[in-house]
């Protein structure tokens, strides 16, 4: 086996054991060249705006590390991301662990770079914060975007203890800007107390669909996926908050819920999505310090790798 084929192997899965190596997402290419990259990973671990517990910070390294349980080829849809498609790793933004406002630019930053270069970005959280920033940039280029928010908390409320940019408040925020097309922007497995009726009707005056974890259990996931891809127009972007899992299958995370998704029902949900016009994905909220065998790291690494092999099958 010559160098080459060892390198390819590698990025593969294969020839080196997972425990080994340098770790990177699925041992992708750490670059910021963006040369004609397709799909560009990146973490963002910023965790300074959550309502509870903080660690989601120690997110992207973990799930990196967990990815690579993952072998290269996607059963369900026969392709093989990493060898279909030039993904790297981008390494990660380089985030001001104490100021929301500069870590928006921060974020902007390294977006920007991607999306120009015409590289669809995955964001590794982080807290959800991140994601209104991301949405900025992407909608820069793309125009409102179709967007499917995948959370146990609508994050739609004014602030927290007054501050405007935190995990409570990124869609609020993208929607006064104009970043979504609100006729296009479905909430899924939403549940859990509120603080009092009016979040909800907050969220539903602001335009978001919201489809609670009640209908998801009772209809099941592909009367919810036809529903979710009727309402998509044009250009999607995924963020998914890792507390839409049920806390048996994804304890580490910062605001649990009880009452979630299964891995399998997430995984469902996503592959559903096949064949629409993806033009960025985060995964937020996942807390290594609250996840002692790693499933939560586990299971958004494997979220990843479906993401990626849903660009994959659509550029066939
Ligand atoms: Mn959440
Ligand atoms: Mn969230």
């Amino acid at each position: 086996m010559d160098a080459n084929s060892s390198n390819r192997d590698a990025a593969l899965g294969h020839g080196l054991p997972p425990y080994s190596g340098i770790s990177t997402f699925m041992r992708a290419r750490p670059t910021r060249d963006l040369t004609g990259v397709d799909l560009a990973v990146l973490g963002i671990p910023y965790d300074a705006s959550v309502t509870y517990r903080t660690g989601a910070r120690f997110g992207p390294r973990k799930i990196r590390e967990l990815s690579s349980l993952i072998w290269g080829y996607h059963t369900k849809f026969g392709v093989t991301p990493m060898r279909d498609l030039n993904i790297i790793d981008y390494g990660d933004v380089d985030v001001i662990p104490t100021d929301a406002v500069l870590n928006l630019a921060q974020i902007q930053a390294a977006i920007a770079g991607i999306v120009e270069a015409g590289a669809i970005p995955l964001a590794l959280g982080g807290d959800h914060s991140i994601t209104f920033p991301i949405l900025r940039e992407i909608a820069k280029k793309h125009g409102p975007l179709s967007v499917i928010h995948l959370d146990s908390h609508m994050d739609t409320w004014e602030g927290t203890h007054g501050q405007r940019y935190t995990h409570a408040t990124p869609f609020r925020r993208a929607i006064e800007e104009g970043l979504i097309n609100t006729a296009a922007y479905v909430q899924i497995g939403i549940r859990g107390p509120e603080e009092s009726p009016a979040d909800i009707q907050d969220a539903l005056d602001l335009g978001a669909r919201i489809i609670p974890i009640e209908r998801v259990m009772d209809e099941g996931v592909a009367a919810v996926v036809a529903e979710v891809r009727e309402r998509m127009r044009g250009p999607v972007y995924v963020s998914l908050d890792i507390d839409v899992a049920d806390p048996a299958y994804a304890p580490g995370t910062g605001t649990p819920e009880v009452g979630g998704l299964t891995s399998y029902q997430l995984l469902q949900l996503v592959r559903g999505l096949r064949g629409l016009d993806f033009v960025g994905f985060d995964i937020v909220e996942v807390n290594p310090l609250y996840d002692p065998t790693e499933i939560t790291a586990l299971l958004a690494a494997n979220l990843a790798f479906e993401f990626l092999s849903l660009v994959a099958i659509g550029a066939r």
